[in-house]
């Protein structure tokens, strides 16, 4: 068996892992990725809805075009249960929609041509460490090769195993949302600058519907709810919401999808002694949206940071990777700690109370505060100025009650 001793190690081929592996040996780190699947980009497994900042702050507005699906997403119209519209907008561009197996595929190649060593068809089941080394144990259908480093990055995604073979918690079971998405052509009256989101918690328990357009007729149809099977609700979605119903009359599936998102926020320790965790795998994605590649992607670049760091310093100590977590949380924390209280907030509230707050908010001045506060990444901005508006007061004081006594 051939031996690979190199500085980093990072385990998951998702966009966290791949990012962290660029940021590491763009710093001159010699980087091993393991990925099980056997090949990265194979699969498109999300909405791929990212927003014009998140990618520029991940350096990534330079994506080749074939990978864009649709540079003009510039707001979102939201239905109600009973069909109220709430529409919140832009005067430019906020979002792009992207091929997310094309996404995967670039930052793969990206990977390479800084010389990161990609192994795929290698499932690592086990870490142990010997004499302050880690060792790789690999499934039975991986490579033969034999791995070692003294750092790893693990990026596994929304069901790490390996979390706690360092103690580390992981994402917890019973907040996950199972996602259902088809691609669909042929669709009615949509607009290509708006995705549609369809709120209520009998059509969508835990989340919500979406239709994501690629141009005027072809769109990402999909849904997510806390009870699976997500695929047997979004066919019920479709076939029976008075406005989806009518626009995906005449219109065809050319490809299904399903996935889980863990929406109950960060796991409480991302680093010990040699190991950082990132991604969905630390619970790095939006509780309200369930997108996780942009924030996942800014912890990533950190954890490459501090990695390289850690490796020139020769210091793997739980206190030196602590930084990871500080700037993690100085970047993000605030803003998934309010979208976790909105998430449960709107997970409370019946069909008939988030008619009344469509109601309240669909007025011009708190449809403008709205529209100009609101941002895709940064929630907490629009949420703090919304609480400061007197007309909201006796609605969120009579449901936010009504959530305390549910919650308790
Ligand atoms: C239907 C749906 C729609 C979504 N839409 C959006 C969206 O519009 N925008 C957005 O930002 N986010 C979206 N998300 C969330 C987004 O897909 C995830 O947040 C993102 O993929 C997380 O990246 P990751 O690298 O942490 O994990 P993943 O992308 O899950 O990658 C983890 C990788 O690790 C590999 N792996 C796991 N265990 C091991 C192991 N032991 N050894 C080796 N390899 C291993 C897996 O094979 C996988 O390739 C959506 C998710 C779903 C399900």
């Amino acid at each position: 068996m051939i031996e690979s001793e190199d500085d980093l190690v990072v385990v998951g081929g998702g966009p966290a892992g791949l990012l962290s592996a660029i940021s590491a040996s763009k710093k001159g780190v010699d980087v091993t990725l393991l990925e099980s699947k056997n090949a990265i980009g194979r699969h498109e497994h999300c909405a791929g809805l990212l927003s014009i900042d998140g990618l520029k702050s991940l350096n990534l507005l330079n994506l080749p075009s074939n990978i864009i699906q649709n540079k003009d997403i510039r707001g979102s119209k939201i239905y109600s249960p009973k069909g109220e519209l709430l529409v919140v907008q832009k005067n430019e561009p906020t979002a792009w929609v992207v091929d997310r197996a094309g996404f995967d595929s670039h930052l793969s190649s990206q990977a390479i041509e800084l010389g990161v060593n990609i192994r795929t068809s290698s499932r690592v089941l086990n870490i142990k460490k010997t004499n302050g080394h880690l060792n790789y144990i690999l499934g039975k259908k991986s490579t033969t090769q034999k791995f070692r480093s003294k750092m790893v990055i693990l990026a596994e995604g929304r069901f790490p195993a390996l979390n706690e073979k360092f103690n580390l918690p992981s994402p917890l079971r019973n907040n996950i949302v199972y996602a259902s998405q088809f691609i669909m052509s042929g669709v009615k009256d949509i607009e290509r600058e708006f995705v549609e989101l369809y709120q209520g918690n009998s059509l969508a328990p835990g989340f919500f519907g979406w239709i994501i357009p690629i141009d005027e007729k072809r769109a990402k149809v999909g849904l997510g709810v806390t009870n699976p099977p997500a695929g047997k609700s979004l066919r019920t979605l479709i076939n029976t919401h008075p406005i989806i119903k009518q626009k995906l009359s005449s219109a065809i599936i050319e490809k299904r999808m399903s996935g889980a998102i863990p929406i109950g926020s960060y796991i409480k320790k991302t680093y010990a002694d040699n190991v950082i965790v990132v991604g969905d795998a630390a619970g790095q994605t939006k509780p309200t949206t369930g997108g996780g590649v942009i924030f996942g992607g800014i912890a990533a670049k950190i954890a490459g940071d501090i990695s390289s760091q850690a490796i020139k310093n020769e210091d793997f100590s739980s206190k030196f990777l602590s930084e990871y977590e500080k700037r993690w949380r100085k970047e993000f924390r605030k803003n998934l700690d309010v979208m976790k209280i909105i998430r449960n907030y709107l997970n409370s509230l019946e069909d008939e109370h988030v008619e009344k707050l469509f109601n309240l908010l669909n007025k011009p001045k708190i449809k403008k505060q709205i529209s100009r506060f609101g941002d895709v990444d940064n929630q907490a901005k629009v949420v703090f100025r919304l609480v400061f508006n007197l007309r909201l007061w006796p609605f969120l004081l009579g449901s936010g009650i009504r959530f305390l006594f549910k919650k308790n």
